[in-house]
């Protein structure tokens, strides 16, 4: 049925009914549980972080679908399921402290982490989503993320050494910089490839570099310099 508007034609989200209300929310969560994610903690953060506030005014009724959704600038922001994937391999080793996440975008997945790290710390190439998401995500109260503005494929030596690292944006091949800003006992969650051909590669720093590739997917490519 059609949405009827209703107190001057307000949208739902507005009065916290219709597609961006809790139920449409549980309803997200029950399909990601169903899809193989069990880490509760990363449940309980998507649960918490309003993705309609991530996207643009006109896609806000599809926020709480599996889907990826545009966040401007021809980038988007990936399907919640991939979200909760790579912050479920990131955590998997037990709780970080000090996460490094390349390619800020929209801040949506940066707030994820910040719910469930300690310090995150997140670098993205473009200005003005770099701007964006630095004042959505300080009105939404978090404190604890640091905005880097600058080529995150040279990772950000300042604040190294990172016991995480997830990049959201795929390389063609992993970038040295990372490998080396990764702890000892760290893991590097990162999509590696070329368009239409890229797999999720999670990597673990021990004693050596231990190196998987757990599932194919499609991010925007990890690019070159600042714009
Ligand atoms: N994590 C984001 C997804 C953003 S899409 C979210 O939840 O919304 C990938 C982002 O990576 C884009 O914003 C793109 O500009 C950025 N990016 C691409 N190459 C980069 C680089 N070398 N350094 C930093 N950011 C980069």
């Amino acid at each position: 049925m059609k949405y009827m508007p209703r107190n001057g034609g307000e949208h739902p989200h507005r009065q916290g009914l219709g597609l961006t209300s809790p139920a449409a929310r549980a309803r997200l969560i029950a399909e990601l549980r169903a899809e193989g994610i069990e880490d509760e903690r990363v449940l309980a953060a998507l649960a918490k972080v309003p993705r309609h506030e991530f996207v643009e005014e006109a896609w806000r009724g599809e926020a709480y679908k599996n889907r990826p959704l545009p966040i401007g600038q021809a980038q988007t922001i990936s399907q919640p399921y991939i979200v909760a994937l790579m912050t479920q391999w990131l955590l998997q080793r037990g709780p970080r402290k000090r996460v490094l996440e390349i390619g800020t975008g929209s801040g949506y997945q940066t707030a994820v982490l910040a719910e469930l790290v300690p310090n995150v710390f997140t670098v993205e190439r473009l200005k003005g989503l770099s701007e964006q998401a630095r004042a959505r995500l300080r009105q939404l109260g978090y404190r604890n993320i640091h905005f880097g503005y600058a080529d995150g494929s040279q990772g950000w030596a300042a604040h190294a050494p990172y016991d995480g690292i997830l990049v959201t944006a795929a390389a063609e091949s992993v970038p040295k910089a990372l490998l080396d800003q990764l702890e000892r006992g760290g893991r590097l969650v990162i999509p590696v490839g070329p368009p239409h051909h890229q797999m999720l590669r999670v990597i673990d720093r021990n004693g050596r570099y231990e190196s998987r590739d757990l599932a194919p997917v499609s991010f925007v490519p990890l690019l070159e310099g600042r714009a």
